[in-house]
């Protein structure tokens, strides 16, 4: 009985994967042709200050609706980084974003921007000249830039390899930023996490959610934010959804946050009506607001 019950959980999971497994290949094989019908596009999510709600950056999101049904990016950057289209797909997305954000500074926002990358595109011989190209092409100051890689990325590639970390400085040199995304979920030892050369370390919403409502969290998350600011970096904390959460996270000492509340993922032009006019010449803040 116990034989048979175990049995079929197997085949049950085998049939999950299997399907999730044909998917990908789907999702990949079609990847190419939505690139060159320009089917992808760019979203961006303000980042604030806790204190007051200045905007200082936008993060970029890939976006791809596929048949008119939005494909969540995890699993098309998950397949386009198997297939290695996430490096022509990533230059394209970092190109755009640029070029968005240039604008923007160019009509007088100080505001910076996030990008994230994948093990795959930092990897790519040129990729250094590919983000130094996009910010000549667009006049992007790098240090208006932030590249961001998750934990479990840098954990899984970069941890112990120097040729990996090479890449890594050879990014900061151009004078781009560095932030450490996902954080919390990646298991970077707390030693390691003082060698990386990272600038930001950005609080994983697993962590935030559970802010005011559960004590552990809570207590993970004040000390996540004690170690990134005694290490001298700027901490963002993801995934904010409510007034409380906010409120908790400014009083640990958080300097930066995104999240529901304060404002969704939107494209430019939405950018343009919803948020620049909330912000007078020397940057006001936008007030947070829920829903
Ligand atoms: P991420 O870099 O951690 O991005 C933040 C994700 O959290 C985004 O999901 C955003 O929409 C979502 N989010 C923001 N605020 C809230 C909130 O208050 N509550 C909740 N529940 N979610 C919130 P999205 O756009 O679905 O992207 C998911 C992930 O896909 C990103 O996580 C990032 O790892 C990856 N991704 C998206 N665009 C790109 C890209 O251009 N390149 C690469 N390499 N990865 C990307
Ligand atoms: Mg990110
Ligand atoms: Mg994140
Ligand atoms: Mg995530």
């Amino acid at each position: 009985r116990a034989k048979e019950l175990g049995g079929g959980r197997v085949e049950v999971f085998a049939t999950q994967m299997h399907a999730a497994v044909v998917r990908r290949l789907e999702l990949g094989s079609d990847l190419q042709r939505a690139l060159a019908e320009r089917e992808f596009t760019v979203e961006f999510q303000p980042v604030v200050e806790l204190e007051g709600g200045r905007v200082t950056g936008l993060e970029a999101l890939l976006r791809w609706r596929r048949e008119d049904v939005a494909v969540p990016p995890e699993e098309f950057i998950g397949a386009a980084e198997e297939s290695g289209l996430i490096v022509p797909l990533g230059a394209w997305m970092l190109g755009e974003a640029c070029r968005e954000v240039a604008r923007w500074r160019a009509e007088g926002w100080q505001i910076g921007l996030s990008v994230n990358l994948t093990a795959r595109q930092i990897a790519a011989p040129k990729f250094a000249e590919t983000v130094a190209g996009a910010l000549s092409e667009s006049g992007l100051p790098p240090q208006a830039l932030t590249l961001e890689v998750k934990e479990e990325v840098l954990v899984e590639h970069f941890q112990g390899d120097e040729q990996h970390l090479a890449r890594l400085s050879a990014l900061r040199d151009l004078g781009v930023r560095l932030a450490i995304d996902d954080f919390g979920t990646g298991y970077a030892s707390l030693a390691y996490l003082g060698q990386l050369p990272v600038d930001v370390l950005k609080i994983d919403p697993s962590f935030v959610s559970g802010v005011g409502r559960d004590d552990t969290l809570t207590l993970l998350t004040r000390t996540i934010v004690r170690l990134g600011s005694d290490l001298g970096l700027i901490v963002v904390a993801e995934g904010i959804e409510c007034p409380d959460q906010l409120e908790r996270l400014r009083e640990m000492g958080c300097v930066r946050g995104q999240g529901f509340l304060v404002a969704r993922p939107m494209p430019a032009d939405r950018i343009d009506e919803e948020i620049r006019p909330k912000i007078r010449p020397e940057n006001e803040p936008v007030r947070a607001q829920a829903g």
